[in-house]
């Protein structure tokens, strides 16, 4: 595969304790790679070691074919987009927008393209602060833009927005990925974010790569997710009468997930039209398969 990043062995400590533990990534020219990990998995430490923001401690990284750390020039080409955007304050973004691209060099017309790209027609005389957390969040990405990346890598941007927000930043990313080509990798701590988005997932726990596959690999593998949603009764009630396994547990519920997946997004959807809101879904550990059973 034609790859633009990849990341084997990776090693990374802090302060002599590992928080990365020989873990590999990969992307491919083209393609959009998720990386799910509950927070503090180490997924953060794993961007900034591909993209040579960060030493490593072990392991090989090459992006663009170059070692990050050793040499800049890997970075070229790449688009970052970080957990909390945070852009001058005091400028229209069209503004800060302008004299960014004049600094790197882009054509005026770059930022027109980048502002319709990012879906941020009529928002673009506001400054900051004025943006709601969604919108900050595209300006970023309009800003990652200008340096017509071939390459962007989005840490947990939908992380601090409302559900609605989240689910246009995710097709704005996949429409990137897949209108213009841009390979993709993006993190989450919600798995069923970015089923969506990406056919190839990483899942990261404790510093260790614990699967890696598409999203329907990973469903078939865990067999079980659990959702954690607003009113666990209900949501059981619904599955079960949509023919799923399903059974309360905690705050949570547990599904029977292992047939096709689209089964399963029909019925978050139907779960959401009932007023049932699914604030996360993670995959079961195989061990709980038994519980399941009693
Ligand atoms: P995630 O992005 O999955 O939430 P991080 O990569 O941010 O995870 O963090 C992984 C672990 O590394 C956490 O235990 C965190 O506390 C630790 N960590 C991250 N950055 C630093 C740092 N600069 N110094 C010390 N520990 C860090």
């Amino acid at each position: 595969m034609d790859t633009v990043l990849e990341a084997r062995g990776v090693v990374k400590k802090y302060r002599g304790q590992p928080v990365l533990d020989r873990v590999d990534l990969e992307v491919g020219r083209g393609e959009a790679v998720g990386l799910v990990g509950p927070n503090g998995a180490g997924k953060t430490t794993l961007i900034k070691v591909s993209l040579g923001l960060a030493r490593r401690d072990g392991g090989r990284v090459l992006l663009n074919g170059l070692d990050p750390w050793r040499e800049p020039r890997a970075r070229e080409g790449v688009g970052v987009v970080f957990e909390r955007p945070n852009l001058p304050s005091s400028m229209p973004v069209v503004e800060f927008l302008e004299s960014a691209a004049a600094i790197i060099g882009s054509s005026p017309s770059r930022v027109d393209w980048a502002i319709r790209a990012a879906g941020l027609e009529g928002h673009e005389w506001k400054t900051f602060p004025q943006l709601s957390a969604g919108l900050k969040q595209r300006a970023a990405i309009a800003h990652a833009l200008l340096g017509e990346p071939r390459f962007l890598v989005a840490d947990e941007p939908t992380s601090n927005l409302d559900p609605l927000e989240r689910r246009e930043v995710l097709r704005l990313l996949a429409r990137l990925n897949r209108e213009h080509g841009l390979s993709l990798l993006v993190s989450s701590h919600v798995i069923v974010e970015l089923l969506r988005v990406a056919t190839r997932i990483y899942v990261l726990a404790g510093g260790r790569l614990a699967a890696e596959g598409s999203p329907e690999d990973l469903f078939r593998r865990a067999g079980l997710a659990r959702l954690r949603t607003s009113n666990p009764s209900l949501a059981a009630e619904l599955l079960r009468s949509l023919g799923f396994e399903a059974r309360e547990d905690g705050l949570g519920v547990v599904v029977r997930v292992d047939g096709p997946l689209h089964r399963f997004y029909e019925a978050l959807a139907r779960l959401g039209r009932e007023g049932v809101e699914v604030l996360g879904v993670d995959l079961v550990e195989p061990g709980v398969e038994e519980a399941m059973a009693g």
